[in-house]
C-alpha cells in the first residue's frame, strides 16, 4: 500500500510522522473520509470544501491548494490501483513541542491513505442493523467541541462506540445537550414518519455529512418530503423507518433501537428507495454542494 505524505508516495511502513506531532499528542488536525467509486473521488469539491471549514475553524493553515489535495488522492487512486475504495485525507497541526500552543507548529503534515472498505454486510443492507442510544455520552454543543469541525478529536465518538461495542452493536445514535437525537458516532441519522424523510437540523450538533447532503437531496428529487427537525428519543422509536448515511456506511437501516423494533422490524420502502437512487448517484459525476 502507497501513502502519500506531504508531497511524496511512500510505502505504509516508511509512512512517518513525528511523535511531536500536536495531530497525535491533541487531536488537533483535521481530517476527511472519502469514497472512491469507479476510480472517482467521490463529492471531492464537498469534502474538500468541508476539510477547509474545518481547518479555518481551528486556524490551521492547509499548505497545499484544493487541486493540489485532489491530485494527491488521485496519484493515490493510481499507485494502490484503487477501483472502489476509501480515501483518508488528514492534515495535522504539525510538530511542535509539547505545549499546547498550535502556532509554534512550523508545518502541518498531509497525507493521504487509500484503503478498500466493507463497512457492513450485504445481509445487514437487506435486513437492516440494531443500535443503541448512548446513555452515558453526549454530542458536545458548537461552543465545548463543534461537532460541525471535522477533527482529529474523535473520543466523544469513541465513547459512544465503546457503549455500543458493550451492547453488542455496531453503531450507537447520540444525544445532544439539549436531549434530542443528533447523529450516531460515524453517521448521520434520519427517519421516516407518516412518508416524511426527516432529519436532524444543521444546529443540532452534527457533522454535515456529505452523504446526509446527497441523500437529501435525493430525497427531494424523487418527490419525497423532506423536513430537517428536531428528533427526540421517542420520534425515533416510534418511527416507520429509521436509517444511517456515511460515507463508509452508504444508506443503512435500522430496524432496532434498544429493545424497540422500528416499523415492521424491516427495511422500509423508502429507505430502500433512497439506497437504491444512492446506489445509481455514486456513478454518475453530479456534485451535491457541501451544506444544501
Ligand atoms: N457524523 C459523524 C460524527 C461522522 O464522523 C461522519 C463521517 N464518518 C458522519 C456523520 C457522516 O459524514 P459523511 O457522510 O461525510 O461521511
Amino acid at each position: 500500500m502507497k501513502i502519500w505524505l506531504d508531497g511524496q508516495l511512500f510505502e505504509k511502513d516508511d509512512a512517518k510522522i513525528s511523535v511531536f506531532d500536536h495531530g497525535l499528542l491533541y487531536g488537533d488536525g483535521v481530517f476527511e473520509g472519502i469514497r472512491v467509486y469507479s476510480r472517482k473521488i467521490f463529492q471531492s469539491r464537498a469534502h474538500l470544501d468541508r476539510l477547509f471549514y474545518s481547518a479555518d475553524k481551528i486556524r490551521l493553515k492547509i499548505p497545499y491548494t484544493r487541486e493540489e489535495l485532489l491530485a494527491a488522492m488521485y496519484e493515490c487512486v493510481e499507485a494502490n490501483d484503487i477501483t472502489n475504495g476509501y480515501c483518508r485525507l488528514v492534515v495535522t497541526r504539525g510538530a511542535g513541542n509539547l505545549g499546547l500552543n498550535p502556532f509554534i507548529c512550523k508545518k502541518a503534515s498531509t497525507f493521504v491513505i487509500m484503503d478498500q472498505l466493507r463497512m457492513y454486510t450485504d445481509e445487514m443492507y437487506e435486513n437492516g442493523m440494531a443500535v443503541i442510544i448512548a446513555k452515558s455520552v453526549r454530542r458536545p454543543a458548537a461552543n465545548v467541541l463543534d461537532p460541525s469541525i471535522k477533527s482529529l478529536n474523535y473520543l466523544n465518538n469513541i465513547m459512544a462506540k465503546i457503549e455500543c461495542v458493550d451492547a453488542g452493536v455496531l453503531e450507537v445514535l447520540m444525544r445532544n445537550d439539549r436531549g434530542d437525537i443528533c447523529e450516531a458516532s460515524g453517521d448521520n441519522v434520519f427517519l421516516v414518519k407518516n412518508g416524511v424523510v426527516k432529519t436532524p437540523p444543521p444546529d443540532a450538533c452534527i457533522l454535515l455529512g456529505v452523504t446526509r447532503g446527497v441523500v437529501l437531496h435525493l430525497a427531494r428529487r424523487e418527490g419525497l418530503p423532506v423536513e430537517e427537525t428536531q428528533i427526540a428519543p421517542q420520534d425515533v422509536l416510534e418511527a416507520d423507518e429509521c436509517f444511517l448515511t456515511g460515507t463508509g456506511a452508504e444508506v443503512i437501516a435500522v430496524t432496532k433501537v434498544d429493545d424497540k423494533t422500528i416499523g415492521d422490524g424491516k427495511v422500509g420502502p423508502i429507505t430502500r428507495q433512497l439506497l437504491t437512487a444512492f446506489r445509481a448517484f455514486v456513478h454518475t459525476d453530479e456534485e451535491v454542494p457541501y451544506g444544501s
